[in-house]
């Protein structure tokens, strides 16, 4: 039969037995006319409407109910029973309370286990909430699992903790563990390398940091805060000390200065050198000054090493030079006395010479020992040409190495005239100061200052009056600087700055302020009451920029500060700066 043949006889059924005309009506008579078995329709639509109606209070409830819609949505009669019955079998669980079941983890986590360490139960309670995903049935009996397996563990003997003692349940917490874990770090890696002068101190900041680590129960705490505030105790000591001994040691180099500068009293360059360095250390010094200190105490023994070397050479040649005088001396002496001698013999014998005949002889040996004499006279003569040719060749050795000692000098690192920095000083500071700025991630600037009408000034009122000119604008540009700030001297009258951890704008305020500054101290020449005033450009220093690169940026911008006025700061415009 066709499906239609079969739904108009289902319906002429309906009629017959009078039947109400209901979807379940017409469908068992469809299936009873067609030979077939009626199948359940699955109840979708009123499952989820159920489904959407369930709790879901907690993680079990969400996950229950996620299963079951699941089930529904898949028309699984199978899996919404399993569903179900899994609901019942969690029900008929174990039913320990949370409560119950964490009171009794703590209890076991503070017994004294004969077979198990602290951190052995503190590492498997963390592994069980880690597996468990967040399933509170699971958690919950592997917990139990645990719970249980600690309670018929083997205790090691009676637990020593004293009533009234708190546990240290913070040592479950990650957060303490961290803090903790930092202070040890602090102890192990920091106050222990403070300490390399005092070695008892670094082996128990060492052990403190250990002991930190384990520490698990109130007591130990306390045993722990006791020898930390004796660490610190005896660490003040040690702070203390090291004051005492730096200070200690700045007055010892004040000292060897003091000394220094008395002993080369006539050299006045060296003199300047010295008073700078001891100027810098009459206060703390910090890292850059103290490479500040080190460049001119390099200096210094530089030219002291060259100068000893010079008055030892020139102590060798007097030497040489008075020795040679003795020598001659003496074999000169000797040979005139015998010759003395010799001629007195002669003119006796001739005195007492009864005829000619005899003085034939006399007269032979006379003219010898003249001969002789006068060969002798030559030889030395001879003698002292030689030594006066040394001599000069000393002399001029000297005047080589004095000519020598000169240009070392111009390669040192501070400019004679004003001590600010040469250029060979600036190249080190800028290195320095460049790889710095990139390591600590600051701004580096850099300022090109040019003396304005520099050339006229020394016209009116000379070259030294030019020169002391430099002197007052270095010392105005010290004391308006930081200590860390460098000043070097780049031509006559040009000077670089270096402003490290600097911006722009700040670079531009130092140098604005430098110039107000110098508008207050008046130059003093000839009674007259002089300004002086410099043009300035300054920039900011790219990362690992080459010296000569920022410097030509300053000096566009220098030069645009002269065009547009001169007395002016300008800074390098930013299509020169691709930063
Ligand atoms: P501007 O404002 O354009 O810079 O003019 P200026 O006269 O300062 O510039 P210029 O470059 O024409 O002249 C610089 C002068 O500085 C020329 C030189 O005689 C002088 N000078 C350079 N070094 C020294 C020094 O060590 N001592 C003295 N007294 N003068 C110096
Ligand atoms: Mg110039
Ligand atoms: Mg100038």
């Amino acid at each position: 039969m066709q499906p239609l043949d079969i739904a108009r006889e289902a319906l002429r059924r309906l009629a017959m037995r009078q039947l109400q005309p209901t979807p379940e009506n017409y469908r068992s008579l469809y299936h009873e006319i067609a030979g077939t078995k009626a199948e359940e329709l699955f109840p979708e639509r009123a499952l989820k409407l159920v489904c959407s109606t369930l709790p879901r209070l907690n993680q079990a409830q969400i996950e229950f109910v996620q299963r079951l819609e699941s089930a529904v949505g898949s028309r699984s009669w199978s899996a919404i029973s399993g569903s179900l019955v899994g609901l019942l079998r969690a029900q008929a669980a174990p039913q320990r309370k949370w409560t119950a079941l964490l009171k009794d983890v703590f209890k076991q986590l503070e017994r004294n286990h004969a077979s198990l360490s602290f951190a052995q139960k503190h590492q498997a309670l963390q592994q069980v909430l880690d597996s468990s995903n967040g399933e509170l049935d699971a958690l919950y009996s592997r917990m139990s699992a645990l719970a249980d397996k600690w309670e018929s563990a083997d205790e090691a003997g009676p637990t020593p903790a004293p009533a009234g003692v708190e546990a240290v349940t913070a040592a479950t917490d990650n957060s303490d563990a961290a803090l903790r874990d930092l202070f040890a770090r602090t102890l192990e890696g920091v106050v222990s390398s403070l300490l390399i002068a005092a070695p008892d101190l670094r082996d128990e900041a060492l052990e403190l940091g250990t002991v930190l680590r384990e520490v698990r129960d109130m007591r130990g705490v306390d045993d722990l805060a006791a020898r930390l505030r004796n660490l610190i105790y005896r660490l003040n000591w040690v702070v203390d000390d090291q004051a005492e001994i730096r200070a200690g040691l700045m007055s010892l180099l004040d000292l060897l200065l003091k000394n220094i500068s008395d002993l080369v009293i006539d050299d006045r360059w060296m003199r300047g050198q010295i008073d700078a360095l001891r100027n810098l250390c009459d206060h703390p010094i910090s890292a850059r000054e103290l490479d500040e200190v080190e460049r001119r105490l390099r200096e210094v023994i530089e030219r002291q090493g060259s100068l000893r070397g010079n008055i030892d050479d020139a102590k060798h040649q007097i030497k040489l030079m008075l020795a040679g005088f003795v020598e001659q001396l003496g074999s000169f002496t000797d040979a005139t006395s015998g010759f003395g001698n010799k001629m007195e013999g002669y003119a006796r014998t001739i005195a007492e010479a009864d005829d000619i005949g005899a003085l034939q002889g006399v007269i032979a040996e006379v003219i010898s020992a003249t001969h002789e004499m006068r060969q002798t006279t030559e030889r030395s003569r001879n003698e002292v040409d030689t030594m006066r040719d040394r001599v000069r060749a000393a002399e001029a050795e000297i005047e080589r190495l004095q000519l020598e000692l000169e240009q070392t000098s111009e390669r040192m690192r501070h400019d004679p005239l004003t001590g600010a920095l040469n250029r060979k000083g600036l190249e080190e500071s800028y290195a320095k100061e460049v790889s710095r700025a990139s390591r600590r991630g600051t701004k580096l600037c850099l300022a090109v200052l040019d003396i304005d009408n520099f050339k006229r000034l020394n016209d009116t009122y000379g070259h030294n009056t030019g020169d002391e000119a430099l002197l007052h604008l270095v010392a105005t540009v010290r004391d308006c600087l930081r200590p860390h700030d460098t000043l070097s001297r780049y031509g006559g009258e040009e000077f670089v700055i270096l402003l490290p951890e600097t911006s722009i704008d700040d670079a531009v305020i130092v140098l604005q302020r430098l110039q107000r500054e110098l508008t207050k101290r008046f130059f003093l020449a000839n009674n007259d009451k002089l300004l002086i005033t410099f043009s300035a450009g300054v920039t900011v220093v790219l990362q690992d920029e080459q010296q000569s690169s920022a410097i030509e940026r300053a000096d566009v911008a220098m030069y645009q500060a002269k065009a547009t006025g001169k007395n002016r700061v300008v800074v390098a415009s930013a299509d020169t700066v691709s930063a």
